[in-house]
């Protein structure tokens, strides 16, 4: 191959993920991350794989939702006031997208792209190479209240006629039955059974195992300093390892992708939105099910190393704090749903920032007036989700092979 050697920059799942699909295409393949392989917000998400999570964060009632949280300590959702244009300029181009039109437009990318990350993901998983701690048994999304629930079916009536996705309506009188570690009393719960979970830091950890074994070199505490570009094309990164170049570069930066706007020549307009989970040990009665409670905004995943519960999307910058009251949020929030809400030991309150971008979508394509260099970022509240597919579409786009998929929607032009 001519263009045979690539770097890929950041060791999250989707730089995995790129390392992966290019070193089956024949490359010769570096992965640098300033930090450790997996160790940021790839490290302890809520390990959701989910075709179902097709709306975008723009829907109609998401300002609605914004405006209110500034009155609510607790709420989920929280923008910290900062003196950068860069977050303004977000959130007003974010609340412009919210409308109905959007939403379903979006929602059909959407789609179309996590179902292609399933397919690859259930081929991936099958290699016994991979353990992961994945469970392919769907995920309930619980509800404590009628009118949540009626609402919601409302969304899932709307999601089959889009996107012809359903789900199973269980009522309350059924839910204990169907999932013993639930309380008595709740209004009901719908169950997605396309949906499955894995433990992050075990796939982070066996994938990139693999690959090494496969060939691909990974460079850990080497972080790119600054691109080198000639006539249209990189010619090195700056990194504190010192200088590295290669045929192509991937620049899978997660949210600090737009430190590289100024030197790729293009808008990259990528803001952390941090979120958090805690992680313990077994709850006496553990959820055979991962669970969504929507009503508090937060994911409960069983693991059989463990149990995780997860929330929040905080517009604060980059800020590292682990306040004790969001971690006790966290638990609390089980309380009205769980019999056994919190594991016996804590083992790990985490925070991650999340590349989100105001369109809902991630960032994937060849960065514009540069012809050895793309882009995989942006994706949001998904990445896990839709690493298989980022992966091959980077793999796919070198490789100049066609593809079905809506790429143009990805594209790093739309923000041109
Ligand atoms: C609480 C929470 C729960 C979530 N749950 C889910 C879920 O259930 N399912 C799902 O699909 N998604 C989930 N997500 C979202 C998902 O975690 C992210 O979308 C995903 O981890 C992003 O992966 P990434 O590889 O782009 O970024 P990261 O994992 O952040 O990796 C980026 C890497 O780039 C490196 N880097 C940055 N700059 C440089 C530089 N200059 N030089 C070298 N290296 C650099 C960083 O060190 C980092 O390791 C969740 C997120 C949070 C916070």
């Amino acid at each position: 191959m001519a263009d045979s050697r690539a770097i890929v920059i950041g060791a999250g799942h989707i730089g995995i993920a790129c390392a992966s699909y290019l070193r089956r295409d024949g490359f010769d393949v570096t992965v640098i991350d300033r930090s450790t392989i997996g160790g940021a917000c790839s490290h302890a998400n809520c390990g959701f794989l989910v075709p179902s999570h097709v709306l975008p964060l723009t829907t109609p009632d998401a300002i609605w939702t914004g405006i209110k949280s500034v009155f609510q300590p607790q709420a989920a959702f929280r923008v910290k006031p900062q003196l950068r244009a860069a977050l303004y300029r977000w959130m007003f181009e974010f609340g412009r997208r919210c409308t109905k039109r959007q939403m379903l437009r979006t929602g059909a990318v959407l789609n179309e792209i996590l179902t292609a990350s399933m397919l690859e993901f259930k081929k991936l998983l099958a290699n016994p190479a991979l353990q992961c701690e994945w469970q392919g048994n769907g995920m309930l999304f619980v509800f404590r209240e009628d009118a949540s629930l009626d609402e919601f079916g409302r969304m899932d009536a709307m999601l089959t006629d889009e996107f012809g996705l359903s789900a199973r309506r269980i009522p309350g009188h059924e839910l204990v039955e169907f999932e013993p570690a639930l309380l008595d009393g709740l209004a009901g719960a719908y169950y997605y059974d396309g949906d499955s979970h894995l433990r992050p830091d075990r796939l982070n950890a066996a994938w990139s195992g693999q690959l090494r074994k496969d060939g691909v070199n990974f460079v850990e505490h080497c972080g790119v300093d600054a691109v080198e570009t000639l006539n249209g094309k990189i010619t090195g990164l700056l990194t504190s390892n010192g200088k590295m170049s290669a045929d192509q570069y991937v620049f899978a930066a997660g949210a600090w992708s737009s430190d590289f706007a100024d030197s790729l020549g293009c808008n990259i307009p990528v803001e952390p939105g941090k979120g958090y989970s805690v992680t313990m040990t077994q709850p006496e009665i553990m959820p055979s099910y991962p669970l969504l409670i929507p009503e508090k905004h937060i994911g409960v995943t069983p693991f059989d190393t463990g149990y995780r519960i997860a929330s929040m999307m905080e517009f604060a910058g980059f800020d590292d704090s682990i306040p004790r009251a969001r971690i006790q949020q966290l638990k609390d929030s089980a309380k009205p749903y769980l019999k056994h809400p919190a594991g016996p030991l804590e083992e790990n309150a985490w925070y991650g920032w999340r590349p989100m971008t105001w369109d809902s979508l991630p960032i994937i394509g060849r960065v514009p007036g540069l012809s050895n260099a793309v882009l995989a970022t942006g994706h949001n509240m998904l990445g896990l989700s839709l690493a298989p597919f980022t992966g091959k579409a980077v793999a796919d786009l070198l490789a100049e092979r066609a593809t079905d998929l809506p790429m143009d929607a990805l594209a790093p032009e739309r923000f041109l």
